[in-house]
């Protein structure tokens, strides 16, 4: 399987200065070569394979006032325009957003394959570098002299910190043993998920808190003077404060796929389709700060590693307003409401563990069924629900 260790880097002034110029060229390379399939696409209709991107950077390198193109390594330009086409490809199969041009304000990074660095005992050489690039180790268990890398990426961070990561084939771990149990998830905005079996993991305090610190430094940020030094203080700060809660979310995210993963055999959750959801302006902070997108990833790879079955389903499935005891299906349940009671049999539910509830009875159905259980990523099916005869509407579900 395939993994990476990432670790702070200590890049030299000299480092510094070779780093920020293949940033800048690899951003150029993105840049120019989106805004080259763009228009390919709107005047000829026409893809665009990595050969052609290619054949467009051997021109990009000779045009007027690009040759600075070629005093960097050539390796992180070839490989961005492969991590480009893997971007549409993820666009095409309705995974992704569409990919956006990349700003000199955000992360930056830049991927050499093995032709583009040397890594020996430990020691990283990148291309046109005279020195080995210093970084802290932080796997006790792993000897860094052991590992033998396929493609080493360096970044830098908003707020100025430098990394490196080094992806390597390792073996599969082992396999835990089966536990028999099956789970069913909602993702909601009041608690971050709640499962089948009651369990509400609430979204993490220290995450608030966090949260709030950034908007208090985003609103002094924003009263200072455009251009003043002031301003640029404000604007470390805020890339601080970022870091902090993006790092306090990913460590939640990670501890909570793990557990659920460890727990259970097979584990149901509903196709949001997140980006559709985000158009709803009322929730779209809530929706976009879970960070939803980044656990089902998790769940995806941690499941497919751990010879667990994560089961999808479909996602116009009306979880929340079918009652889980006898299959009522409400007309109308808003948001507001927490908890509900069947007209129909009389059961009280708590809206969010009776919708997970649901969940878990509709990824039961399709495993059931037998036939398209895999256990090498996620089953994508059809629920059983969606055939009853409601009016469900094929497109963007309205909230
Ligand atoms: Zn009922």
């Amino acid at each position: 399987m395939r993994t990476a260790y990432k670790s702070r880097a200590y890049p030299t002034p000299e480092q510094v200065a070779v780093l920020n110029r293949t940033f800048g060229c690899v951003r150029v390379v993105w840049n120019q070569t989106l805004a080259w399939r763009r228009q390919r696409w709107h005047t000829e209709q026409a893809s665009t394979s990595v050969s052609q991107a290619s054949a467009f950077l051997t021109g990009l390198k000779r045009a007027e006032g690009y040759a600075w193109l070629s005093e960097v390594s050539s390796v992180p330009l070839q490989q961005v325009l492969r991590t480009q086409q893997r971007a549409f490809a993820n666009f095409f199969a309705l995974r992704a957003r569409y990919p956006r041009y990349k700003s000199r304000h955000g992360r930056q990074s830049a991927e050499y394959t093995r032709s583009g660095f040397r890594y020996r005992d430990g020691r990283l050489r990148l291309a046109k570098m005279e020195t080995p690039l210093a970084f802290v180790w932080s796997w006790p268990g792993v000897d860094p002299a052991s590992v033998d890398p396929s493609t080493v990426t360096v970044s830098r961070d908003p707020d100025g910190r430098w990394y490196v990561s080094l992806a390597v084939e390792i073996a599969d771990p082992e396999r835990p043993p089966a536990t028999g149990a099956v789970v069913g998830i909602d993702l909601g905005i009041k608690d971050f998920a709640v499962t089948s079996g009651g369990l509400k993991i609430a979204n993490p305090r220290a995450l608030a808190a966090r949260e709030r610190n950034l908007a208090r430094y985003q609103r002094r940020m924003a009263r200072k003077v455009k251009g003043s030094n002031n301003r640029v203080k404000a604007k470390a700060k805020v890339a601080r404060a970022h870091r902090k809660v993006r790092a306090s979310r990913t460590d939640f995210l990670h501890r909570t796929s793990a557990g659920l993963v460890r727990d259970h055999d097979v584990i149901v959750i509903e196709d949001l389709a997140v980006k559709n959801m985000v158009r709803n302006r009322s929730l779209a902070k809530a929706i976009s700060d879970c960070g939803w997108g980044a656990f089902r990833r998790m769940l995806e790879y941690k499941s497919a590693r751990y010879g667990r079955h994560l089961v999808v389903v479909d996602r116009w499935f009306p979880s929340s307003k079918t009652c889980s005891g006898c299959g009522h299906l409400l007309a109308e349940l808003s948001l507001s409401i927490r908890t509900w009671q069947c007209p129909s049999c009389g059961t009280r539910h708590d809206r969010d563990v009776n919708a997970a509830k649901n969940i878990l009875a509709a990824g039961r159905a399709v495993t059931a069924c037998g036939g398209d259980v895999r256990h090498s990523g996620p089953a994508r099916v059809q629920s059983p629900v969606k055939q009853e005869p409601q009016p469900v509407k094929v497109g963007i579900p309205r909230l």
